[in-house]
């Protein structure tokens, strides 16, 4: 499998493999320098959640302190400001992705970014003999938001087996699946926050489109961590988590295309997506309006696009590039590790590598991990079917970022082995 990205030089002038670029890099992340249980805090769970920047926190703490206020129907100052605010983060984070701004919905993230297509797009456009075409790798959220929608609908959900620990997944299933006219939609992620497999999503879409079949894009684990266009992507939808990609939680947005998002009715009713309402009936807002309901996340709005601008910054082909060198050292490493499994390819992965040790519970491991300063993730990684099909319950994952470091993975390194000692002795 190959990725779609090439990764390029940047232009910019901060280089993440440079010591004093990145001790710059660590002191925009205060939460960084801390002692965890006597140790530097090792913050290896990105996959999870990133660390936020002392510009995005910023931002929020300014927006409270001098322009809080309801956006839209507001004619005062601080109104006004406020939806300047929030409308210009619909713009910096069309810009991000290459869309239009009608083309950006904010959702509290890539979850709610699913169940919203599942349902407004979904119950209309589903029915019996329809299916919905996942991959095995996908995330529990986009997986449930579909099996409930199929549920509805009578369609059904179908999966592109993934065959290995290596995350290749069945190409001549997924070309007969979208080739049986049976697909409506095919929705996939872009990076497996699992196996830190990078789909090659542009040839994905390409190859729905061909086949009249809308796709979408799980960009969760993707849209802080490389250059992403969805022009280039040639998707239908597209979900981002802000908390994924240095902003907060509780924000993200879905991207839809304009004519996509015009024929597809409301998700949730309230206040702001309507235009008119009577006793007996309402009458919708203009895209994107007509999909939010409710006062939105307006400080969460306003951090994200300030996420962006410092990632852009950085530069997000650096930012690739970081992932890729780190993974690809902590694989090496970790390689060396008696009885060792490793989930995802061993070349051309993104900064995410799991892994299972024989004789050391993947919950022990972590805890222990924890008790020298590690933060690493245990668990299912919400990829259940999956690692039920793998025939594991658990790994251990390490998930990088832009401030991480290979002294940290050597520490990492030289920890693992003392905590397998232990437990396997
Ligand atoms: N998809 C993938 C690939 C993910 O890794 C995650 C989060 N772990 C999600 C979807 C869900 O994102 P959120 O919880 O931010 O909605």
């Amino acid at each position: 499998m190959v990725s779609d990205l090439t990764i390029s030089e940047s232009s910019n002038t901060k280089r993440l493999n440079d010591p004093v670029e990145m001790e710059k890099v660590r002191n925009q992340f205060p939460i960084l320098n801390q002692i965890v249980n006597k140790r530097p805090l090792i913050y290896f769970d990105n996959a999870a959640t990133t660390q936020k920047p002392i510009c995005v926190l910023e931002s929020i703490e300014s927006y409270y302190k001098k322009d809080n206020s309801n956006v839209h129907r507001g004619i005062h100052t601080l109104s006004q400001r406020a939806t300047d605010g929030y409308e210009g983060a619909r713009a910096r984070t069309a810009e991000y992705i290459g869309a239009q701004t009608n083309e950006i919905v904010f959702t509290r993230g890539t979850t709610e970014a699913i169940n919203l297509v599942a349902n407004a797009w979904g119950l209309d456009n589903l029915g019996p003999g329809d299916e919905i075409l996942l991959t095995e790798m996908e995330h529990h959220s986009n997986m449930v938001p579909w099996q409930l929608i199929a549920k509805r609908t009578g369609s059904k959900v179908v999966y592109v087996p993934v065959c290995n620990d290596q995350g290749e997944i069945d190409e001549s299933f997924l070309r007969q699946a979208l080739t049986s006219g049976r697909v409506k939609i095919f929705s996939f992620t872009y990076i497996s926050n699992t196996l830190g497999v990078v789909n090659p999503v542009a040839q994905w879409c390409e190859l729905a489109r061909q086949n009249g079949v809308i796709s979408f894009v799980d960009a969760a684990q993707a849209c802080g961590h490389r250059p992403m266009n969805v022009q280039e992507i040639g998707c239908d939808f597209l979900a981002m988590s802000g908390h994924k990609m240095a902003a907060p939680t509780g924000i993200g947005a879905l991207f839809g295309r304009a004519d996509v998002l015009e024929s597809m009715s409301p998700y949730q009713g309230g206040g702001e997506m309507i235009s008119e309402v009577t006793f007996e009936e309402s009458y919708w807002n203009v895209v994107p309006h007509k999909f939010e309901a409710g006062t939105p996340n307006i400080a969460g709005a306003i951090g994200l696009a300030a996420a962006m601008d410092y990632l852009d910054d950085i530069g997000r082909d650096q930012i690739a590039e970081h992932d890729a060198t780190l993974a690809a050292y902590a694989y090496d490493q970790l390689k060396r590790l008696d009885d060792i499994r490793i989930l995802g390819p061993a070349t051309g992965r993104a900064g995410v590598v799991s892994f299972s040790l024989k004789g050391a519970p993947t919950q022990d491991l972590i805890t222990l991990a924890d008790q020298r300063g590690i933060a690493l993730r245990g668990g299912h990684h919400c990829n259940q079917p999956l690692m039920r099909k793998l025939g594991l319950d658990a790994t251990a994952r390490a998930s990088f970022y832009l401030y991480n470091t290979t002294e940290e993975i050597d520490r990492m390194m030289v920890e693992l082995r003392d905590i397998l000692d232990f437990l396997r002795s």
